[in-house]
């Protein structure tokens, strides 16, 4: 896949490695919770992507967003690609308005159908096309994706998997692979990621989940997809860094907030 393009080099930075409730989980006194460690504190998930000559690409956007955004001096944004319309993965969707102001423009956001359904009802002063006092609204060109696309030339394929009964995308852009919220890989999807560098994949807890990976389901799909490395992401307060890095097998890690991961991806 994606082996017909040209290379060029990517910064991955994750913004935030944390699940829903992010870590220290509001109200809770546990070892996780309250580590000294900084890799135990994680915000809602989401990564950024620049490639070098191209596009930078924000894959979701947290209730977290804003200050993601200040932490790592994010100015501009290309194309905003959402993998489902949870809301640790939707709500900073009005941030947009700072980079319409910023770049003069709309903003490139692509989506599957289900997301696109939840994000109208969600913002639909962004869609409804009143006049608005004031404020201003997020302004984007709203596109389904149904097939691989393309980012100011940067070859991108979508892979439909399961979250629970959701239809959720991953993405995959050259040798790197982006998939959060995931319970079953469809064996229609297992050849888009063949032959990966890179990648990040989410895996919840320990116990069993009906919608998440555990952290057993993502080393067993990583065995399978055998990337030269990975990394686990959306993480509750039951996996602290450094107990759960210990037991991970060669190859795997847990991401953390402000890692950056340098891919290659696929220019047309
Ligand atoms: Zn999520
Ligand atoms: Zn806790
Ligand atoms: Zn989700």
């Amino acid at each position: 896949m994606g082996s017909r393009g040209s290379p060029a080099a990517a910064r991955v930075t994750v913004l935030g490695s944390g699940t829903s409730h992010g870590v220290p989980m509001i109200g809770c006194d546990c070892p996780v919770c309250t580590s000294s460690d900084p890799r135990d504190i994680r915000l809602r998930p989401s990564i950024y992507v620049e490639i070098d000559g191209h596009a930078s690409i924000m894959v979701d956007m947290t209730p977290d967003f804003r200050q993601q955004a200040l932490r790592h001096r994010i100015r501009r944004i290309d194309a905003v690609l959402f993998t489902h319309s949870h809301a640790d993965h939707i709500l900073g969707f009005d941030e947009i308005r700072r980079f319409n102001t910023m770049q003069g423009g709309l903003i490139r956001a692509y989506g599957n159908g289900e997301a696109w359904d939840v994000l109208k009802r969600s913002f639909y002063y962004a869609f409804d096309g009143l006049p608005r006092l004031g404020g201003g609204v997020p302004q984007v060109v709203d596109i389904e994706v149904t097939a691989p696309f393309a980012v100011d030339r940067v070859q991108i394929v979508p892979v439909p998997v399961w979250h629970g009964q959701l239809p959720v995308l991953g993405f995959r852009m050259g040798g790197f692979a982006y998939i959060t919220d995931c319970s079953r890989i469809p064996d229609e999807s297992w050849p888009l990621l063949d032959g990966l560098d890179t990648l990040v994949l989410g895996a919840l807890r320990d116990e069993p989940h009906p919608t998440h990976f555990t952290v057993a389901e993502a080393l067993e799909a990583i065995a399978r997809i055998a990337p030269r490395r990975a990394f686990l992401t959306h993480m509750t307060h039951e996996l602290g860094h450094a107990a759960t890095s210990a037991r991970l097998p060669a190859g795997v890690e847990l991401a953390y907030d402000g890692l950056v991961l340098d891919v290659s991806v696929d220019v047309e």
